[in-house]
Formats: structure tokens, C-alpha cells, sequence
């Protein structure tokens, strides 16, 4: 049998769902029966009510995040090593230390978090949502983390004072991407509209058409009149940009622009999880319920 009937075969015996991040490879994008963001893919996690297994092939907070919204269900990381550095750059002590210089401020923590971190946060966001969340919220002055880019780019938006925490947190594939090249591949294609990530850094923003989360890049491409885009994102987004539009043309805006923990899952590993139920993300019980509600917050404020 098929590498892929194993794993659909596995996923039928087992009650299992398979949720795939945007950024992972095709093949695993194919066999998923979700392909999405990270609010996308946790809005599916809650509502799957009648599967008894989530796999979520992505990285450690994603699948973290999934276990938090479904306490009674086992999730399931592919790649025990899949971590992303961002959420790694934010520490417990950090957020105590900058609370303690802010009190007043409400902390808004970026999903791309440990769990240990969003115990501590008033409200979660995504990179779809965050200047909807800041806004939202009865303060001038918000604590933003892990990502300086994400932090700046709400504060222009939502026009309040976002302190970044770290100062200087980033996503290390997103710093990638360089306006230099934007302009060489905006003289090779004049007729392409340019879209990127707000992780990518401010000078990429500037010269950027549009700037959104994967899933609402996948939405601006597709009602977009623009045939020809650029793209600033994780390399990974293209295939379902090119699946969801075979008509238009999709470019990286840096043609390495991978993200190496998001690829260390592969089919070959997804078929073991299934089939092992390995690896099992869990999360204490008392962090666990401090950051449901801090995501709960996030889904009420989003609907
Ligand atoms: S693309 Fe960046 S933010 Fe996303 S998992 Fe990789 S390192 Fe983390």
C-alpha cells in the first residue's frame, strides 16, 4: 500500500484529524484535511468535535495551542524537534520583568508563544488579528511579544503604544527577505502586486501592496485583478496559492525563504505519528487553563 492510503487509512481507523500549516510541505498540504493558519487551523481543532485524534503537523506551539482547546482529545506533533525559534525567544521572567515595569499595560501575546508564556498574557493574537485585538482593548499602551515586527506593524495600525518584549524578537526566515530583491523582481516583472508577512521587517512592508497573514494573502490573491504576485512568506504558502489560483502567478520574494523547522515534518514522519500516536503534546493542567483563557479572549474579541 501507498505511503498516503496508510496514512488515510490510519487517520479513518484512528478518529484522527489532520491539520497542516500553510508552510508545510506540499505533499503533507495534499494528505491534510486542513491546510491553514494558525487561527484557521485552531478554530478547526475546536470544532472537530467528533475526532478523537489531532495531528497537527506544524511546529511545538501550534500543537501546543491544540492541546490547550482540546483537553480531552490526544494531539499529536509528527517531528518531536519541529520548535520555532520566535516563540523560543520569549521567556517567562522576560514578561514578569516588563510587567513589573508596565503594570497598567495589558499583555498581548503573539500565538507564536510557549504555552508557559500565554499563561501570562491577557489576550493571544494572530498575525491576522493583532491590530484587531489591540484596538479592541481599554489601554493606550500595550505589552506585544515575541515578534518586533508584528509589534510595529500593530502600532501603526491600531495608532496606540505597543512596547515589543524581547525588544528585539523576530521570525529568523521572514528577516530574510530583502527590499533589494523586491526591486530587482519588480523590474523583471513591472505588472506584479507585491504582498508580505508583517514579520518581514518594515522596509519590506514599505514597499509592499499588501501586507497580511498567509490566510489573508490567500484571500487578497485570489479576489485580486492582478495576475502576477511577489511574494514575502514562507516558501511553503505558494503551493496553495498556485492550488487555489492555477491561473495567476505566484514568485518568492527570496527564493530560500524556508522555514527549516516547519520542514522537519514529512510524510514518512506523519505516517509514525499515526501509527505510534507519538509524539503527544500535553500541557500542565494549571498553564493550560491561564492560556485557554487568553486564546478564549482572542476568539471572543474575533468571533
Ligand atoms: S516561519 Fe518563523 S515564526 Fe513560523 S515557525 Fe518558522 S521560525 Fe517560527
Amino acid at each position: 500500500m501507498a505511503l498516503i492510503d496508510k496514512i488515510l487509512k490510519l487517520k479513518r481507523d484512528k478518529r484522527a484529524v489532520i491539520l497542516a500549516h500553510n508552510y508545510q510541505r506540499p505533499e503533507i498540504q495534499d494528505v491534510a484535511d486542513y491546510v491553514g493558519d494558525s487561527i484557521e487551523l485552531s478554530r478547526k481543532a475546536m470544532n472537530e468535535k467528533e475526532a478523537e485524534m489531532i495531528v497537527f503537523s506544524a511546529v511545538d506551539f501550534m500543537a501546543e495551542s491544540a492541546a490547550i482547546l482540546n483537553p480531552e482529545k490526544k494531539v499529536l506533533l509528527p517531528t518531536l524537534g519541529a520548535r520555532c525559534p520566535m516563540a523560543q525567544m520569549l521567556t517567562v521572567d522576560e514578561i514578569k520583568r516588563c510587567k513589573l515595569q508596565y503594570p497598567l499595560a495589558p499583555v498581548v501575546l503573539y500565538v507564536n508563544t510557549l504555552a508557559s508564556a500565554k499563561a501570562y498574557a491577557d489576550v493571544c493574537c494572530t498575525s491576522a488579528n493583532a491590530v484587531e485585538v489591540i484596538e479592541s482593548l481599554d489601554a493606550d499602551t500595550v505589552l506585544f511579544g515575541p515578534d518586533r515586527n508584528l509589534a510595529e506593524y500593530a502600532e501603526r495600525k491600531a495608532g496606540k503604544k505597543v512596547i515589543p518584549i524581547p525588544e528585539w524578537g523576530f521570525c529568523p526566515t521572514h528577516l530574510l527577505f530583502q527590499p533589494e530583491d523586491v526591486q530587482i523582481l519588480k523590474m523583471q516583472h513591472p505588472e506584479a502586486v507585491v504582498m508580505v508577512h508583517p514579520e518581514c521587517s518594515s522596509e519590506m512592508r514599505n514597499v509592499a501592496d499588501f501586507v497580511g497573514s498567509t490566510s489573508q494573502m490567500c484571500r487578497y490573491a485570489k479576489e485580486s485583478t492582478a495576475e502576477t504576485f511577489i511574494v514575502g512568506t514562507e516558501e511553503g504558502l505558494l503551493h496553495r496559492l498556485i492550488r487555489d489560483n492555477p491561473e495567476k502567478k505566484f514568485i518568492l520574494a527570496y527564493e530560500d525563504a524556508v522555514c527549516p523547522n516547519m520542514k522537519l515534518n514529512t510524510l514518512e514522519k506523519l505516517y509514525v505519528a499515526l501509527k505510534e500516536e507519538k509524539h503527544l503534546v500535553t500541557v500542565p493542567e494549571p498553564i493550560a487553563n491561564k492560556a485557554r483563557k487568553a486564546l478564549e479572549k482572542m476568539f471572543e474579541i474575533t468571533n
